[in-house]
């Protein structure tokens, strides 16, 4: 079985504004930079073996702040641009009680079955705490990186970058001994 590496969206892959410690997400194709660096990083991942999938929630959508058009667009830039297997959405507000908005594991546990991956092998990397209780749930390694968001949810690993967190991702899976592709 494959095994997968799981990216949070907002603020690793694409660039976010932060005001007050509160992420914003884009939501016009203008304001939809990609983060400098993602995609040597993205390549890292996928060479050492791991399916690499972005996990995004955009409760946008279901509130109307943000067309289902306008996030295609940008996932469509993702995609090709750095080379992503897939990219997973919640389209739901906190409101609409989904089983796929994070913290819940909804998405990891779906794209383990779209990408039969081993979710037990798979890494989680995010600088927030929803995607660590997420991968936890799920049984991912989740590799959290130090910001404003972390909480005091568990998490197996902490680092200072999203480098860090690829150098730390890619050693796992030596560890495992096992060639995945
Ligand atoms: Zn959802």
């Amino acid at each position: 079985m494959r095994v997968a590496a799981f990216i949070e969206r907002d603020g690793l892959l694409n660039k976010v504004q932060v005001e007050h410690d509160c992420v914003i997400t884009p939501t016009r194709l203008e304001d939809f930079k990609l983060a400098p660096g993602a995609e040597g990083l993205i390549g890292k991942l996928r060479e050492a073996g791991y399916v690499v999938i972005a996990t995004t929630n955009q409760p946008g959508l279901s509130t109307g702040d943000l067309s289902r058009r306008e996030l295609d667009v940008m996932h469509d830039i993702l995609l090709k641009k750095l080379n992503l297997d897939d990219i997973m959405v919640c389209p739901h507000d906190e409101a609409d009680c989904c089983p796929c908005r994070k913290p819940r594991p909804g998405l990891l546990i779906e794209a383990g079955f779209k990408w039969h991956v081993d979710l037990d092998r798979s890494v989680a990397i995010s600088d927030k705490w929803q995607d660590a209780e997420a991968a936890r749930i799920a049984g991912c390694t989740s590799i959290l990186i130090q910001s404003p968001w972390n909480g005091p949810v568990h998490h197996d690993f902490k680092v200072s970058s999203f480098q860090d967190a690829v150098t730390k991702a890619v050693a796992l899976l030596d560890a495992s001994g096992i060639l995945v592709r």
